[in-house]
């Protein structure tokens, strides 16, 4: 039996050598340097683009955006495009009586093709967020398509025409797309995008989100991308998360194309800290070899060909280094032959081993613990660190989270293992083995009508391991079956591994059940090697407590230490959310936060919870609040005129101008139906109107101020309530800076500071 038991280990080992390879071939590679061929993307030229786009917080309709932007002009001038600035309003719908609205400048640039089948867009957002550098969120993404424009030049002409078009207050309501696609000449006709993107410091480069119909940019992708990670299920999750970027507005306009972003190290995204001495270069390489390789294929492709969305779904995954791919109308077949083959499985167990159907059945039953109990323990584990490191709330992943990325799968081993040492000798092991890939088979096609890029991930391993079982059950030698369980193990490796490895960034640990659930799944795949483990049916107690109790010991090992490793410290701060908000009207102002749970510092400013969403309407509902000294501000002037236009219709004109310098203008219209209105020469989106209410956040408002016109219909008096915002609370009296370790959340609200007015007509 010992024999047995160092077998299985043997087996144990070299899965874990495959998982562990399937996630180090994720890995960015090593950034090239300055002087790389001139050919080859280099990290190290992009990185010099880096330092200048990021040399601070550079939000859009700021000073420093106009020096990014001059920048930008300058150097895509110098590398030979033609190249202009795109002044437009765009607009960002939101729910019914929402818009916001900016002020855009887009750096447009255009590299002519030889004999074009269509336009190839390379994508990336300029502007910065209020409260930080964007080292990485966008300077990674300008400075890819910089770099890959200086190596095309290199070469010769591609067939198609290559546009450039750096956006503008993206942040702020992806406004630089939307004016964009709504009103630049060379958009008029559509075409292919890749977007680049970075929501945190590292990592590798996903391929995330694509436009419907995705198979031939998908083969396209796997062919030409020498650093592929991209999986058909991201999309899938990606749909079903609030977060957008500007591929969002071009594909509402008809687009279609790739979107690319990496997502590791998430704690600095949107924060002061996310600086460009964060960022792994390596990352910057890999997201600039894509971006290359994948310009000169589809530069050379037939780019109306790709573009047509009939031409399907694919299913695509990555497997040590590369991507598989099939297409997306065998989503079905799989899962079905998944359902069937276990059932065969749980047949040919029946008559090899004696194992009752009841006893699979059993089996089945019971594997449902460990698959609710598992991601259920990962979020009791995050809650837990939350209560032990109230810091933590902010954050949905922390600085430093690979201790506990790494305790989070010892905790999902050390639940599946406590739970099998309890049922195996109940149930027996061939039951609970083939009852365990009923789970997998199930999820398969249950992912199949839900979420079809995701349906592989369970399906595939199931049908592999059923397969692989029944051929170790029929074939006579001894080592058949071992063999099997081997086999059964690595294709769930190769297929579960890179995706448990990539959610765990993806999420954060405060969703950290979302890799639990389909690391449990992999381990229930490997039940058949890990029963040896547990040795002969007559081992003692003891014997069969040592493997659970290691995995429990490791897990709380391994918490311990990333509690150790990853303190709040001036270079890793617990974001807080704090604003001001002053109603020059009454002379009352507030602290204010969003926060439920704020850390000290935040939470001296609080007293209460007030719904202050009338008096500054781009509040949501009811939130912390503290009193504050009424700050010596200049309100917003408002100029407003009405006019009858007959049948109870009155037209209103607004003029509002900031005193202050103000990064947003709000303009809030109630007391009567808004049928129309046009803000700074744009029409507002007919979707939003019709309310009893409109509110208009206007982004990078021109220092001169905005013109605004409004169609009311009925209704009494008209209040139009104008509000200013500026970033920094610095100056306001009562405020005491941040101790060091605490830091500023990566919310477009951080030190906001607001100045309300209003006029009734
Ligand atoms: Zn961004």
């Amino acid at each position: 039996m010992r024999a047995g038991r160092l077998l299985g280990l043997a087996a144990l080992l070299l899965l874990g050598a495959l998982a562990a390879l399937s996630v180090v071939v994720l890995q960015p590679p090593a950034p090239a340097p300055v002087d790389a061929p001139a050919g080859e993307f280099s990290a190290g030229r992009a990185f010099e683009h880096v330092q200048q786009i990021a040399a601070g917080t550079h939000v859009t309709g700021s000073a420093a955006n106009d020096r990014v932007r001059s920048y930008l002009v300058d150097t895509l001038t110098e590398l030979g495009l033609q190249t202009r600035v795109q002044d437009a309003v765009g607009a960002d719908p939101g729910d019914p009586g929402r818009v916001e609205m900016a002020r855009v400048r887009n750096v447009v640039a255009v590299l002519p093709g030889t004999d074009p089948t269509g336009r190839l867009f390379l994508v990336a957002h300029h502007d910065s967020v209020e409260t930080g550098p964007g080292g990485n969120d966008d300077a990674a993404g300008v400075s890819s398509v910089l770099e890959t424009v200086r190596a095309l030049r290199e070469g010769p002409r591609l067939r198609n025409d290559v546009v450039v078009v750096l956006t503008d207050a993206e942040e702020a309501c992806l406004c630089g797309a939307e004016a964009f696609a709504d009103s630049d000449p060379l958009a008029a006709d559509g075409g292919v995008v890749l977007n680049l993107e970075a929501r945190g410091t590292g990592g590798p480069p996903i391929m995330f989100e694509t436009a419907r119909g995705n198979a031939g940019l998908a083969g396209v992708y796997a062919g030409a991308a020498p650093h592929p990670v991209a999986t058909s299920f991201a999309v899938e999750v990606y749909r079903a998360l609030p977060n957008d970027t500007d591929f969002s507005p071009l594909l509402g306009a008809g687009f279609t194309g790739l979107n690319t972003a990496y997502i590791d190290g998430s704690a600095a995204y949107h924060t002061p800290e996310d600086t460009p001495d964060r960022m792994d270069r390596g990352s910057l390489q890999a997201m600039g070899d894509n971006t290359l390789a994948l310009t000169r294929a589809l530069g050379a492709d037939d780019l109306g060909a790709l573009a047509d969305p009939a031409s399907g779904d694919a299913v695509y995954f990555p497997v040590l280094g590369g991507l598989l791919r099939y297409p997306g109308w065998l989503v079905w077949p799989v899962a079905g032959l998944a359902v069937v083959a276990v059932g065969a499985l749980a047949v040919v167990t029946r008559r090899r081993t004696g194992t009752s159907l009841r006893r699979s059945l059993a089996g089945f039953g019971l594997a449902v613990v460990p698959v609710v109990l598992a991601p259920l323990a990962a979020q009791a584990a995050w809650a837990l660190l939350v209560a032990v490191r109230p810091g933590y709330a902010g954050l949905i992943d922390p600085w430093r989270p690979g201790w506990y990325r790494l305790g989070v799968v010892a905790l999902v081993v050390a639940v599946l293992l406590v739970w099998y040492a309890l049922v195996r000798r109940r149930v027996g092991a061939d039951a609970l083995a083939v009852g365990a890939l009923g789970w997998l088979a199930v999820l398969g096609v249950v992912l199949a009508a839900a979420a079809p890029g995701g349906s592989y991930l369970t399906a595939v391993p199931a049908l592999g391991a059923a397969l692989a079982g029944v051929v170790g059950l029929l074939a006579t030698p001894a080592w058949a079956r071992p063999l099997a369980g081997l086999v059964a193990g690595a294709v769930a490796v190769l297929v579960l591994a890179p995706t448990i490895a990539l959610f765990f960034p993806a999420l954060g640990l405060a969703t950290g059940a979302a890799p639990a659930l389909f690391a449990v799944l992999l381990g229930l795949v490997l039940l058949p090697v890990l029963e040896p483990l547990f040795g002969s049916a007559g081992a003692g107690r003891a014997s069969r407590a040592v493997v659970p109790g290691v995995a429990v010991l490791l897990t709380l090992a391994l918490f311990g230490t990333g509690l150790a490793v990853d303190r709040f410290d001036a270079a890793h701060p617990a974001p807080t959310q704090l604003m001001y908000a002053l109603d020059a009207d009454t002379g009352d102002a507030w602290w204010i936060s969003t926060e439920d749970d704020p850390v000290a510092w935040t939470a001296a400013y609080l007293d209460g919870h007030q719904d202050l969403s009338e008096t500054f309407p781009v509040l949501a509902g009811d939130l912390a609040t503290g009193g504050a000294e009424p700050a010596d501000l200049p309100a917003p002037t408002l100029t407003t005129t009405a006019t009858d236009l007959g049948d109870g219709r009155r037209e209103v004109t607004v003029q509002v101008q900031s005193w202050r310098a103000a990064r947003l203008l709000v303009l809030d219209v109630t007391g009567a139906r808004v049928t129309g209105a046009t803000v700074a020469g744009r029409d507002v989106p007919a979707d939003v109107l019709g309310e009893d209410r409109l509110s208009v956040t206007f982004h990078a408002p021109p220092e001169a101020g905005v013109a605004a016109t409004f169609v009311v219909e009925g209704g009494g008096p008209v209040t139009v309530r104008a509000l200013d915002g500026s970033d920094g609370l610095a100056d306001l009296p009562g405020f005491t800076p941040r101790p060091e370790d605490v830091g500023v959340a990566g919310t477009h609200t951080s030190d906001l500071l607001l100045v309300a007015t209003s006029r009734v007509m």
